[in-house]
């Protein structure tokens, strides 16, 4: 079988792409196969499993490693880029639009600075099974085709076993790659990344338009991911893409008891990507953006910051209506639920209730049984007068049935399905991808999947970025 990959990015800004090529690896042992996502990219699984292994590693053709600068915890990187993923090229999906191929841990590129280029088979299962998650979820994100495991060994504290993971997105295109076409001085440069965005993006839409559709979607995006929990953890700008997928699963996870300021990163000490947290720093982050567009909204520079000001405005009415429909979807009700959200939020934190169970158990507290939901508190009056409150506006216990996931990976679950995967037991992993790929009604035998870490467990998890 032989693939052609398009160079849509490669051409439109050839001095963002830097030809490499992936490190060759030997005898390359298949891990994870995500057959459903192959077939959409007219890859055959079959081949992928056998002669096309050498295509999943990258040993088939060059790539290219990409340049992207970055603000880092707020620091400013002027040179990040790919130091050890390649973008083999771009695909037609069966909808017809382009897929980027990447690969990660493909060997250490121009931009690999200190870093070895290598990634270790537990980071890479985390990726594969937290952006399936997401995307079974609903929720825009890269998603995983492959992991590969490469026989190479990784020095991190412990020498690990070494894979590549080769993933999809829209686009790889970052906040940062356009800080770092402008940082070039280059306008010509930054015109033309800009363009390549909205042809691949927003076609017909001007620079502003451009924008505006991308505030939109990182403000809606941030508000799907706090509907199920999700804390990014590390989100600097290079890692908050221009389509609105969710992108670059290091230390991320799901939060549990309902908590604002929850944070696992072991590097996040200050909290910056905490929980309640992200809907700021998106919106920080497009701040970012929007500097780097300035030259393209219009010459005079006083308008072109007015015109950005105003769009980036916007930010706040898009988190807020998807957030608040959002919530509002996951308690099955309609009209004015403000003061009964606040409530429960506050109902939520105070008594420790795990998110994910509590919107779950409401289906049969719509139907009549609250005790399952009444259980996880405490403040029994409190929680009591609440759902009292809740129940006499209607709620339609099938809605919240549908849109409240059973199913989400849970840490302790994920960091078992690793730590199985990486001594050679992919038993586990493939059990978890099964309950959190089809996330929604409860499945008989899989009990052990809905359930929250052990209290022990919780209180001392810490994730770590992207190793
Ligand atoms: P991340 O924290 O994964 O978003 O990565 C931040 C930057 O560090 C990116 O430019 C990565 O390409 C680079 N990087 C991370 N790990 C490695 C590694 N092991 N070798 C080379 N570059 C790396
Ligand atoms: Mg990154």
């Amino acid at each position: 079988m032989s693939i052609s990959l398009s160079s849509d990015f490669a051409r439109a800004v050839p001095e963002m792409a830097v030809s490499w090529e992936a490190v060759p690896v030997p005898e390359p042992v298949l891990l994870v196969l995500n057959e459903p996502l192959a077939k959409e990219l007219g890859l055959d699984p079959a081949w992928l499993r056998s002669d096309g292994l050498p295509f999943l590693v990258g040993n088939e053709a060059p790539g290219v490693a990409q340049a992207y600068a970055g603000h880092q915890f707020g620091g400013y990187s002027p040179r990040l880029g790919d130091g050890r993923a390649l973008l083999l090229g771009e695909l037609t999906h069966a909808d017809g639009t382009l897929r980027d191929l990447h690969l990660k841990g493909s060997g250490r590129t121009p931009f690999a600075r200190g870093g070895d280029g290598l990634a270790a088979v537990g980071p890479m299962l985390r990726e594969y099974v937290l952006s399936e998650a997401m995307h079974a979820l609903g929720i825009p994100t890269t998603r995983s085709l492959a992991v590969v495991a490469t026989g190479a060994v990784v020095h991190r504290e412990l020498p690990l076993p070494g894979a590549v993971l080769a993933r999809v997105a829209s686009s790889h295109l970052r906040v940062g790659s356009f800080q770092y076409a402008r940082n070039t001085g280059d306008h010509d440069l930054l015109r033309r990344l800009a363009d390549h965005a909205i042809a691949r993006h927003h076609p017909g839409s001007t620079y502003l338009e451009l924008f505006e559709r991308v505030v939109a979607a990182q403000a809606e995006l941030v508000a799907r991911w706090m509907l199920v929990g999700f804390i990014h953890g590390v989100m600097n700008t290079d890692n908050m893409t221009i389509s609105g997928e969710t992108i670059d699963y290091g230390p991320c996870a799901f939060m549990e008891a309902y908590d604002p300021t929850t944070v696992y990163s072991s590097i996040d000490h200050g909290g910056r990507y905490a929980y309640g947290n992200q809907p700021i720093v998106a919106e920080w982050n497009l701040a970012r953006l929007a500097e780097a567009l300035l030259p393209l909204f219009a010459d005079d520079e006083d308008r072109a910051v007015s015109l950005a000001l105003e769009a980036l405005g916007t930010f706040d009415g898009h988190f807020e209506r998807a957030w608040i429909g959002g919530l509002r979807a996951k308690l099955g009700v309609t009209g004015d639920v403000q003061p009964l959200l606040k409530d429960l939020l506050t109902l939520l934190h105070a008594n420790h209730v795990d998110f994910t169970s509590f919107f779950h158990r409401l289906a049969a507290a719509a139907r009549g049984d609250a005790e399952p939901a009444r259980s996880l508190f405490l403040d029994l009056a409190g929680i009591d007068d609440w759902i009292a409150r809740w129940r006499s506006l209607g709620p339609d216990a099938d809605a919240v049935e549908r849109v409240n996931p059973v199913y989400i990976p849970r840490n302790h679950l994920v960091e078992e399905a690793l730590a199985a995967g990486s001594a050679g037991d992919l038993g586990p992993l493939e059990r978890l991808l099964d309950a959190v790929t089809s996330p929604y009604g409860e499945r008989p035998g899989l009990e052990h999947f809905a359930a929250p870490a052990p209290q022990d467990f919780s209180a001392t998890y810490r994730t770590f970025c992207g190793t």
